[in-house]
């Protein structure tokens, strides 16, 4: 007698049902995405004890009629497609026919639902897949659907559910995600039957974005709209002291479709280079649109994975765009501060109306109101932030960060312009070097001379340091010499030959600043300011640490609860 058998037909469905949905979260996106696929214009989602408990999915789309709604349960039953060939022209979520079946399988259902044309609806109560009843039901148009007590039938799923705050935050992502790339609908988000927000049709992102997220600071968020050639980039970045730890806040939708952000969220850290810590990642959702025959959306049901055949033009845009928006919203820190700081105002005029709204980092000043006014120094805080106030503005400033920004900048203007200006020492300092740190002085010999850091051969181990460029500080010390001599080894396994250098100035620049705890005038603060203003960062210094933190009197009148 042989062991192998034929498995039960429900067996098996729970067994396919587990490859489809495994958790509260995943049912919540397929239901939300038929709701989408039946035209919804409002659907209102309530997740009881996790979504484990109890899940409601309301919507007023177009609803079935008592023969598809009895259909709709069955595996491989779907009204999206009926051969291969309509795979193409796919402009709905779903068309596999699994989604309802499955959650079916693994639950106790209720489905209400009424086309719009009908006067009557259909009830159905589903156990574990079985049809236990079936019948007319009064019911608004549209679907409305029940899901109870996941997994009830298969507790071996039920041991891998997290804990009902787990299942629910996981939940919360999905309906998020999901209404923020469907602005034309509405959507009512109750938690254990307790609205927790609606979101209205027509609102715009960042107002939908704000409500989903109501800690988020409003101006903290920047629009950002780019077009090239059949590209268009729209939505909204997170500036980058607002930033997060992990990439979860970047969101990506490429015609339309939720995808998993892989390259392209590259490609958003990449924009941010010079802004964000390492570790750090910023808040980004964003919205492709292209032509659809150079996209590939994965259209498995739980993978997103997407496949661009200019993947490069891709990147390179949206790398692009980002840093550009970036770089933007920083002129206006300065507009505000230095309103004679070029690009000229009348050009920022140009551009204040329609980018009113998120031109400023700090606050909705148009250009033109800014005061002229340098800010006043007020004090030295642990002799390591500056502080200073211009009209009701506070401003900490990091003076490490600060003046390793201004001399990196500096030295970097120098590249590659032949000028060399280097200022000679009195007395050369001697110095000694391994032998492997040797071999680095002659290959770099060339740049550094370049740089206004002249070293020569003295005999033996011994070099002599002549000459240190220009402006800078401290650089005749001997410390600053082997402390770069050290870096200089890790720096050389680099192998991109323009990264080498920049690791050279950042080292350059970062050796010569004041340090914490050192000694600082009150002129040399407010030179030191202007310098900072002017540069080509205000806000991060070249490793991407802060600079500059803000406190508007706004916020000092919310810290004192008068607002
Ligand atoms: P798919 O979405 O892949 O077609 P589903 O199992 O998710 O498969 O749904 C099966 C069918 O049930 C759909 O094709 C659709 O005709 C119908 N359906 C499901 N949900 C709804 C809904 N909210 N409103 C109207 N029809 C629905
Ligand atoms: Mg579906």
């Amino acid at each position: 007698m042989g062991s192998i058998r034929i498995l039960d037909r429900r067996v098996v469905e729970q067994i396919a049902a587990g490859e489809v949905i495994d958790r509260p979260a995943s049912i919540l996106k397929e239901l939300l995405e038929n709701s989408l696929d039946a035209g919804s214009t409002r659907i209102e989602t309530d997740i009881v004890g996790g979504g484990v408990e109890k899940l409601v999915i309301a919507d007023n789309g177009c609803g079935m009629d008592e023969g598809d709604a009895a259909l709709s349960l069955q595996r491989h039953a779907t009204s999206k497609i009926s051969a291969l060939e309509d795979l193409d022209a796919l402009r709905t979520f779903g068309f596999r026919g699994e989604a309802l079946a499955s959650v079916a399988a693994v639950s106790r259902l209720d489905l209400l639902t009424r086309p719009q044309k009908d006067t009557h609806g259909t009830k159905i109560f589903a156990e574990g897949g079985m049809i236990q009843n079936i019948g007319p039901g009064g019911s608004p148009p549209g679907t409305h659907l029940v899901v109870r007590d996941l997994f009830f039938n298969v507790p071996a799923r039920r041991k891998f559910l997290k804990s009902n705050q787990t299942e629910e935050s996981a939940c919360m992502d999905i309906v998020g995600k999901i209404a923020l790339s469907r602005l034309d609908v509405t959507f009512q988000i109750k938690k254990n039957g307790k609205i927790i927000t609606t979101l209205s049709s027509g609102e715009t992102l960042k107002e939908r974005y704000l409500k989903l997220f109501p800690q988020t600071p409003e101006h903290q968020l920047f629009s950002i709209e780019s077009v090239r050639d059949s590209m268009k980039l729209a939505g909204l970045i997170g500036a980058p002291l607002f930033c997060k730890s992990s990439r979860n806040s970047i969101l990506f939708f490429v015609n339309q479709r939720s995808v998993r952000p892989g390259v392209l969220s590259q490609a958003v850290v990449d924009g941010y280079s010079g802004y964000l810590q390492a570790g750090k990642f910023p808040i980004a959702i964003l919205f492709l649109e292209m032509d659809g025959r150079l996209v590939d959306v994965n259209v498995h049901p739980t993978k997103a994975e997407v496949k661009f055949s200019h993947s490069k033009e891709v990147y390179g845009f949206l790398e692009k765009a980002i840093s550009e928006r970036l770089r933007e919203s920083q002129e206006s820190v300065r507009r505000h501060v230095m309103p004679d700081y070029a690009p000229m105002v009348s050009e920022a005029r140009g551009y204040v109306p329609q980018h009113y709204d998120d031109l400023t980092l700090f606050e909705k000043v148009a250009p033109y109101e800014a005061k002229v006014s340098t800010p006043r120094v007020l004090g030295y805080m642990a002799k390591t932030y500056g502080l200073f106030q211009e009209d009701s503005t506070l401003f900490l400033v990091d003076m490490h960060n600060a003046h390793e920004r201004v001399n990196f900048d500096m030295l970097e203007s120098r590249m590659g312009n032949g000028h060399r200006p280097s200022q000679e020492l009195l007395a050369p300092v001697p110095f000694e070097l391994s032998a492997d740190q040797h071999l680095l002085i002659s290959k770099y010999g060339n740049f550094f001379k370049e740089m206004g850091l002249e070293i020569e051969e003295f005999g033996g181990q011994t070099m002599l340091l002549r000459a240190v460029p220009l402006g800078l500080q401290q650089l005749g010390q001997k410390r600053f010499l082997l402390s770069l001599m050290e870096k200089l080894t890790n720096i050389d396994e680099l192998k991109d030959p323009a990264a080498i250098q920049r690791k050279i100035l950042m080292t350059m620049a970062c050796r010569s600043s004041i340090q914490a705890g050192d000694d600082v005038s009150v002129t040399e603060m407010q030179s030191l300011f202007e310098k900072l203003l002017r540069s080509s960062n205000p806000y991060f210094c070249p490793h991407g640490r802060p600079i500059i933190v803000k406190l508007t009197l706004d916020e000092v009148h919310r810290l004192f609860r008068r607002k």
